[in-house]
């Protein structure tokens, strides 16, 4: 039996897939079983940080797995020290929890905020403020948490305690952000809602409400973090600090890891019994993350990923289809006058070109190491299909 056939009739059919079967991957490039190379612009929906096998980080990780590939969370190891020690760092934060996936970071984050509003205030506060068009996963509470109505059905009944407020809509946040509320979680730029980066107006408005109350605020780092945007967190090119940070998908360059990073205000308020993962903060993703932070939280490096960013959006300026380009740094979102997004990310893949798509944009989250070689190979693909 075939791959796609045996696939479909094992595997639970959650994704709808494309037909090809991916077998290797080198630098930029992806191949899949029958050899057909494919520029990836997509990187494992922002994941493959430093793309495939990059050889530092593949030497580092296999190390560890010779060395020990896990221990329980009832022991220390030095690679977990050593990479929260850079992360907290790099982020400007003050302690981490580290989980396994976006959704458990989000759930990490949702426990800190409600747990820090109890120790202070007691029952009652428990509510917490995220944006229509967010994304924050795919467990019940952070289904719960996503501000899009679509994911809101089968699963009933959801967790409780989640207000949507709309995006840029500071009156809404006024009228919404009550003594009831104990977090206001959100994406700089939301991805999955179709890359829309929040107005500054908007964001100084969220911290402004926030200290007034004592309202954890919660930068859903997901996808926008680990210099994916130029900046090592997306909240950087904002000016501000969060109480609480979650990172994932680029976290450790395509080793699963989440991580909930915490600011002085909230770093101590989950003690011990209080949560916890068994996989969480595994030395041989630790190992990879730290690969990931040597380019990543390296200001040269964020520089380079920056220009990159502006590379791109001079070349897709010229393509007149192109209607607008949103997003910052290395996260793209590209509207298209006539043509539909998802027909475009499939004929893409015919011409050997891997893109995403986030509602009706085009989405492009490259690796942040793609060269400008492969920036002009793939855009060539991309312009010829755009004609
Ligand atoms: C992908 C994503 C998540 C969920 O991450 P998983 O690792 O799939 O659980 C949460 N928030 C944002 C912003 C994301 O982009």
């Amino acid at each position: 039996m075939n791959t796609i056939d045996k696939f479909n009739e094992h595997v639970m059919g959650t994704y709808g897939r494309y037909p090809l079967v991916m077998e290797n991957g080198s630098g930029e490039t992806a191949s899949d079983e029958t050899g057909k190379k494919y520029i990836d612009f997509g990187s494992g929906i922002g994941t493959n940080s430093l793309g495939y096998s990059n050889s530092d980080w593949a030497d580092a990780v296999c190390e560890q797995v010779r060395k020990i590939q896990h221990t329980s969370n009832y022991y220390y190891t030095k690679v977990q020290a050593d990479f929260a020690e850079k992360l907290t760092a790099a982020a400007g934060m003050e302690k981490v929890f580290f989980g396994n996936s976006g959704a458990e970071a989000n759930e990490c984050a949702i426990k800190i905020a409600r747990k820090y509003s109890f120790d202070k205030y007691g029952k009652g506060r428990h509510n917490i403020i995220t944006l229509v068009n967010s994304f924050h996963g795919r467990t019940i509470t952070t289904l719960s948490a996503t501000g899009q109505d679509v994911f809101h059905n089968y699963f009933f009944p959801f967790t409780e305690g989640f207000i949507n407020v709309t995006a840029n809509d500071i009156d809404d946040l006024k009228a919404k952000a009550d003594d009831t509320v104990c977090g206001i979680m959100f994406e700089h730029i939301q991805g999955e809602g179709g890359v829309n980066a929040l107005e500054q107006s908007f964001v100084d408005a969220i911290y402004e409400i926030a200290a007034a109350k004592d309202i954890v605020t919660i930068a859903d780092e997901v996808q926008t973090g680990i210099g994916r945007t130029g900046k090592f967190l997306a909240g950087d090119n904002f000016g501000h600090k969060p109480d609480v940070v979650t990172l994932a998908k680029g976290i450790a360059g395509g080793l699963p890891m989440g991580a909930c990073l915490s600011g002085k205000k909230c770093a101590d308020v989950l003690t011990s019994g209080t949560h916890g993962s068994t996989f969480g903060g595994n030395p041989v993703c630790c190992a990879g993350g730290l690969k990931v932070l040597d380019k990543a939280a390296d200001p040269a490096f964020l520089e380079e990923v920056a220009k990159k960013g502006e590379y791109f959006r001079t070349k897709l300026g010229e393509i007149p289809e192109i209607a607008g380009v949103s997003g910052m740094g290395l996260m793209i979102g590209i509207s298209l006058k006539t043509k539909d997004a998802k027909d475009i990310a499939k004929k893409a893949l015919d011409n050997g070109l891997l893109v995403l798509t986030a509602k009706e944009k085009v989405r492009l989250l490259p690796p942040l190491t793609i060269t400008y070689e492969e920036i002009d190979k793939g855009m060539e693909i991309l312009a010829e299909l755009l004609k």
